[in-house]
């Protein structure tokens, strides 16, 4: 650090943010398994929107996301005043710890909660609370007895990214019912669409005033690299975020793309049914290994392995092998590895790659 020119407190305990990697030398056969990405990528419709968009690369893009709100709003069936975009839902996120918490207010999260919320906390100055998950899912009572006159923000996954666990909507309307009166519950519905009969918290926002959800075009509609999340919660929320948020924070070409993505119904169905058939395939084959895995509910399935020797073994057979899924010790599950669903090929090279591994070993 600079002798004279510092960074507000907090900042230089931020771990730099890895992304899952892409590449291995040398070879040209790798399947990235690591960053959740649909395996199909982005549908025709918004392929073709993107193209259309070139033509109007001039003009500034409108500051009020009007186009793109109200077609949310009636894909899911929401108040489109109460929707805010952002680059991915990442920055919502980093909006709202902006917005409301600062030094001296604590960010809470359970044990293997998302990385983005450690450390938009402390970019904002607060202080990150992590409460311990019970078998690798959201505990309500221990995030309920973690609360304390200074927590401002409450972030839970459902599902949960790295573990692909789930609570039920009962669950979450008690940790919402249950929180302190200063603070406010956020929903990260980034897997909410590959999980049956669920609403991301939809229902749980209209009925409250502290809870708001947060939403992603990265996973289910394949656009992780066009940078498009969005925000619902009730309006006193989104009337704060509407400040912190830049005008021009979303481009054309990313309201313009989401938008013809949402309307892909066909591309939009076939993710979600081909990632249900090719997980339960997988998590199938990983158990009758001896390789435990939690239900899933989301695209990726968390392998445990029987510690963090074999997890980084089996880690480096796939590699070998031109496979890179995700070890996610700084999840603080150094004996797991998060392998994102792919397509059918892919899914049968990491089954056969763990299978030999295993195999090798003499067992999980
Ligand atoms: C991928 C992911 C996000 C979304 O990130 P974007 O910024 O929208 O790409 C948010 N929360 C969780 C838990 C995720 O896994």
């Amino acid at each position: 650090m600079h002798k004279h020119i510092r960074p507000q407190p907090g900042i230089m305990d931020i771990a730099l943010y890895q992304g899952g990697s892409s590449r291995i030398a040398g070879r040209d056969d790798v399947v990235k398994l690591s960053s959740n990405e649909n395996p199909f990528g982005a549908g025709d419709l918004a392929r073709q929107a993107y193209m259309r968009a070139g033509h109007d690369l001039h003009r500034y893009p409108a500051t009020d996301h009007s186009g793109l709100r109200s077609a949310l709003g009636a894909h899911f069936g929401l108040d489109a005043a109460r929707i805010i975009c952002g680059a991915g839902s990442d920055e919502i996120i980093s909006f709202l710890c902006q917005a409301y918490a600062g030094p001296g207010d604590e960010v809470l999260y359970s044990q293997h909660g998302f990385l983005m919320y450690r450390i938009s906390a402390l970019a904002a100055g607060a202080t990150p609370i992590a409460a311990p998950e019970c078998d690798r899912t959201t505990d309500v009572d221990a995030l309920l007895a973690q609360c304390s006159p200074r927590t401002r923000l409450v972030f839970v996954a459902n599902p949960n990214n790295p573990t692909g666990t789930m609570i039920p909507l009962s669950e979450i309307e008690r940790l919402a019912a249950g929180l302190p009166k200063q603070a406010l519950l956020v929903l990260d519905g980034a897997y909410a669409e590959y999980a049956p009969d669920y609403d991301g918290g939809a229902a749980l926002v209209d009925a409250r005033d502290n809870v708001v959800m947060t939403r992603t075009f990265s996973k289910l509609f394949g656009l992780g690299g066009l940078r498009v999340g969005w925000g619902y919660g009730p309006q006193h929320v989104i009337d704060v975020l509407a400040r912190v948020r830049g005008p021009f924070n979303l481009s054309n070409v990313q309201m313009d793309v989401a938008e013809a993505a949402l309307g892909d119904a066909a591309h939009i169905a076939r993710s979600i049914s081909e990632n249900a058939r090719m997980r339960d395939w997988l998590a199938d084959k990983l158990n009758a290994l001896g390789v435990a895995t939690d239900a899933s509910l989301a695209n990726f399935v968390l392998a445990r392995f029987r510690d963090a020797d074999q997890a980084a073994a089996c880690n480096a057979a796939l590699l070998a092998e031109g496979l890179i899924v995700r070890q996610v010790a700084s999840y603080g599950l150094p004996e797991a590895l998060r392998i994102t669903i792919g397509d059918e090929a892919a899914c049968r090279r990491v089954a056969h790659v763990i299978g030999a591994f295993i195999d090798g070993q003499g067992g999980a």
